[in-house]
């Protein structure tokens, strides 16, 4: 082969080697859709309907192998007033916003409030008109109103009829397709890069985009910087929950809202699921103590606010503390996997977990003398039918606090618009659940189910929107 020839052949092999690196890089087409919805979740799931029933064209992106995120996980509790199934309550729109407002101190916007629960009764309605199946309403956080309805099958029993109906309408659903970045063309957001299950490059243009991915959980860096409070603390979340949303707006210019606060809630150390058999004990109405061996709060108090005290105390770390008066099977299977001790005095017991023995032997007997006198002079809590701890051996149960969820989120507008820094909509992009629910709550939550009204509500009004805006 002379020079010319090599030379010729080794410049072509530049430019294909060149070409197949650029094509590498270049997202394919994966479609075009009137509406893409980014997370399938509650606010997922109900932008998609809500924006199919509109009429458009949509695609929904999940990057799990199935939907459902947190929200399939959850107890499936959904707050509300107003509903068919709350007929005969008394109760009303404002007194739900004081409700919600009372909890926060006031500090959360009480336009987002009013909204959600102007709206919360026809969210219900509008999931029992889709068969989802719920009980109640019973009570949940520290209201004695009866709002709190649930599903039968928990989480499943909202996620499983949403996604048929979405299906049944036309939405497609991608699975195992994780959203990366968002198209921004003239400062309009006009689609969605993403990746597929082999890690293909994918583009999804589209009219209007709608986040619905969810906390930031398992983003260490965000919680560093949006809730350190709960760095590091163990998270019950949906495993896609990695403020990837968050981070697609951020880079588009949104705002971002954010008081610092999470759902705390606790765990049984050592327990993955907060149903498992070991985790369920937490809620028996039982003595905590902290590692000085006191009680620090009634144990019955509603778990977000037992959360913010059990963050306060050493090493965040509490013991429930059962003996033969109290004792079940579960104790003994809780000692072998090692969140559990076991001893014949409290002495020992002590000396097993690090409590201090002294603190602990004093709580106890002011304990018993309580239980006999039927009041709790220290935190309040019931007492009738609780037993004495006086019957060894004696167990102490390893408690942690956990979170479900995060509570900052990017700034949006009552139409689920997201707002940049000067609070101007970004146009077509568009936000709803807990990726955007900053302003609705301050540090502590305030009853289970607002969750997921909240994600509901706001994600059909973000579908409704995003439909009308790619028209
Ligand atoms: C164990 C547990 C119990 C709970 N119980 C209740 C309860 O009973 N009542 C209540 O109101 N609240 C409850 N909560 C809180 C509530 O479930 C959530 O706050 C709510 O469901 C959030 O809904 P969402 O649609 O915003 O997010 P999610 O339901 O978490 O959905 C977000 C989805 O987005 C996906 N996603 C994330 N990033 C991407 C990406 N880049 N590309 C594509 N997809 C992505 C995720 O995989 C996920 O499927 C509970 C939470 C937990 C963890």
């Amino acid at each position: 082969m002379n020079k010319a020839v090599k030379h010729i052949i080794s410049a072509l092999l530049v430019v294909s080697l060149v070409m197949m690196a650029s094509c590498s890089g270049r997202a394919a087409r994966a479609g075009s859709y009137d509406v893409v919805v980014i997370g399938g979740g509650a606010a997922g799931l109900a932008a998609s309907i809500e924006a199919a029933e509109a009429g458009a064209s949509v695609a929904l992106l999940e990057k799990m192998p199935m939907v459902g995120g947190s929200t399939v996980l959850s107890g499936g509790i959904v707050y509300a007033t107003g509903s068919r199934l709350q007929e005969g309550v008394e109760d009303s729109v404002e007194d739900l916003v004081a409700y919600w407002s009372d909890r926060a101190d006031g500090k959360n916007n009480p336009d987002f409030l009013h909204f959600v629960a102007d709206h919360s009764g026809e969210t219900i309605d509008w999931l029992l008109d889709m068969d989802v199946e719920l009980e109640g309403p019973g009570v949940s956080g520290t209201s004695p109103v009866l709002r709190a309805l649930t599903s039968t099958t928990h989480g499943a029993g909202i996620i499983n009829p949403m996604k048929a109906k979405a299906e049944s309408l036309g939405v497609e659903i991608h699975t195992r397709t994780a959203a990366t970045g968002l198209v921004n063309k003239d400062g309009k957001i006009s689609g969605v890069l993403a990746e597929d299950r082999d890690g293909k490059a994918l583009r999804f243009d589209a009219g209007a985009v709608v986040l619905a991915s969810g906390g930031f959980d398992r983003n260490p860096e965000l919680m560093q910087e949006l809730a350190p409070v709960a760095l590091g603390q163990k998270t019950f979340a949906g495993s896609g929950n990695n403020g990837d949303g968050l981070l697609m707006a951020r880079e588009q210019g949104a705002d971002v809202v954010s008081h610092g606060g999470v759902i705390g809630f606790r765990a049984v150390e050592g327990e993955p699921a907060y149903t498992s058999d070991i985790c369920m004990l937490m809620w028996f109405p039982y003595m905590y103590v902290n590692l000085g061996g006191e009680r620090f709060i009634n144990e019955l108090t509603d778990y977000p606010l037992f959360y913010e005290e059990l963050i306060r105390q050493e090493d965040q770390t509490a013991y429930m503390i059962f003996d033969g008066n109290s004792y079940v099977e579960t104790l003994d299977r809780a000692v072998e996997k090692g969140s559990a001790f076991r001893a014949s005095t409290l002495k020992e017991l002590a000396a097993l977990t690090g409590i201090d023995a002294a603190g602990l032997e004093s709580t106890v007997v002011e304990y018993n003398s309580m239980i006999d006198a039927g009041v709790d002079s220290d935190f309040g809590k019931p007492l009738a039918g609780l037993p004495r701890v006086d019957n060894p051996d004696y167990y102490a149960l390893k408690i942690i606090p956990a979170i479900l969820g995060t509570l900052s989120g990017v700034k949006v507008n009552l139409d689920t618009q997201v707002l940049d820094g000067s609070d101007s909509p970004i146009p077509g992009l568009y936000a709803a659940g807990e990726v955007a629910n900053g302003s609705f709550y301050n540090t502590v939550y305030p009853a289970s189910g607002t969750s997921i009204q909240m994600s509901l509500t706001f994600g059909r009004v973000a579908g409704a929107g995003a439909a009308a805006f790619a028209k």
